[in-house]
């Protein structure tokens, strides 16, 4: 049998919360190890909204400033009503909102990180515990075993991580969301804003990422053919049906999308009375990112809120590395005081999540037309726990 590997830090997944994490621990001197189960670093969804709150963290990773020449700044919002034409202003917050091409950001984190640090085509299939040690053995798909000091799961919404801590299932929202890209050759002409188009049972949403692209979502009532929706032409004619009636420009963007960057996803979510009580944290096993809290995209904050988690998680962890004396600490102890930093990541990020993912919730059940009554109390919700809807990404992660 082959010996196992012991590794300080290991990462579960290779998405943007794992790269993230890596990176917040390399910035504070200390190494990790990243498994991702896929042959290549994946980009799936297209573009991705980065708030104010995801600003502060990107900048915290020292990665801030090349991704901000890559986007747009947006600077306002507009939401259609089309059965009555209404037109408003959506408020957003003062500060920085801008749509990053998915591809970006990875690539930008992955760059980061030193050579080495990001292991692919590892899947990792079960975790167990070391008695002797307390520490986790991780059985990859490979056939290798590699017992690790610390184990953070980043492996998103269907991850082995959360059902080793026991996690409660996600439930689904009856709402599914088609994503792409438009080019526009020669330059498109719509202003730096966040415009919205809201149907009887779907909605368009446009963001420009720069002068020729745009980052576009259609949201609607989840369908059966969406299980047959994974072919780009039937998924781009499918969505062109279901927005039938809506304004030309509209139309266009998708009957002119790059079909590449297609992406259709169910939406999924940790309600947000199970976030307020789960155990995040097994011996020195933790969860980050959508791992921990997958949340509807109606906020567009499940993205940065992995961001905040990254920063956290390495702050507290780099806070406990000068109470641990590797020569003198049994891994017991060491295991103890592992826990101990999880512990605090745990307490310092949950309450953040349970309002993020509340608004976020009451957000996807008002989106969805309920009855009249729900409606009534879900707007009285709203108003009374947030009444500035923008505070959500007033959030600050603090420094690394
Ligand atoms: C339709 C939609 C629109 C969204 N829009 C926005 C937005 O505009 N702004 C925003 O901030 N957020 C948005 N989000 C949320 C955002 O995409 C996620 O919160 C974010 O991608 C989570 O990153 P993650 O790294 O936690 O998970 P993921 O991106 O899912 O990454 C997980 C990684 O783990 C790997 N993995 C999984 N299992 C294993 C395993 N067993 N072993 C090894 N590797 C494994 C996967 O291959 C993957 O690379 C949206 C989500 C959806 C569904």
């Amino acid at each position: 049998m082959d010996e196992m590997e012991e590794i300080e830090i290991v990462i579960v997944g290779g998405g943007i919360c794992g790269l993230a994490t890596a990176l917040a621990l390399h910035r504070k001197g200390i190494k990790s190890v990243v498994l991702e189960k896929s042959e290549t670093l994946r980009s799936t969804g297209a573009g991705i909204t980065i708030r104010t709150n995801g600003w502060c963290a990107l900048h915290q990773l020292g990665v801030a400033s090349n991704l901000r020449l890559t986007a747009l700044p947006i600077q306002g919002g507009i939401d259609i009503c089309l059965a009555n034409g209404q037109q408003q202003e959506i408020s957003i917050e003062m500060g920085e909102i801008r749509c990053l091409r998915r591809s970006e950001l990875i690539t930008s984190l992955a760059e980061s990180l030193p050579p080495g640090t990001i292991h692919l085509g590892c899947q990792v299939l079960s975790i167990t515990v070391d008695p002797l040690s307390s520490y986790s053995i991780i059985q990859l798909q490979n056939g290798r075993s590699i017992k690790a000091k610390v184990l953070i799961g980043c492996d998103g919404a269907n991850s082995v991580v959360a059902d080793f801590l026991g996690l409660k299932p996600l439930k689904f929202f009856s709402l599914s969301e088609v994503r792409g890209y438009t080019e526009y050759p020669s330059g498109h002409d719509f202003k730096n804003e966040y415009n919205q188009v809201r149907g009887d049972h779907s909605m368009i949403g446009r963001i420009p990422i720069d002068n020729k692209l745009v980052y576009w979502f259609v949201t609607h009532k989840a369908n059966p053919k969406d299980v047959v929706a994974k072919d780009p032409e039937l998924l781009q004619q499918l969505t062109l049906e279901t927005i039938k009636g809506f304004p030309t420009e509209m139309l266009d963007m998708v009957k002119h999308s790059d079909r590449d960057s297609l992406s259709l996803a169910r939406l999924r979510y940790h309600a947000p009375w199970d976030i307020l009580q789960e155990s995040f944290r097994k011996g020195t096993v933790t969860v980050a990112g959508d791992a921990m809290h997958v949340m509807g995209p109606f906020l567009a904050q499940g993205g940065s809120a992995a961001l905040e988690d990254a920063i956290i998680l390495a702050r507290c962890l780099a806070q406990k590395r000068h109470e641990i004396d590797i020569k003198t600490n049994g891994s017991q102890v060491i295991a103890h005081k592992i826990g101990e930093a999880l512990d605090k990541y745990v307490k310092e990020r949950r309450m953040r999540l349970v309002r993020l993912s509340t608004q976020t919730y009451l957000t996807g059940l008002l989106i969805k037309k309920p009855p009249l009554l729900v409606r009534f109390v879900c707007n009285i919700l709203m108003t009374v726990l947030f009444s500035d809807p923008t505070a959500h990404s007033h959030y600050g992660c603090g420094r690394l």
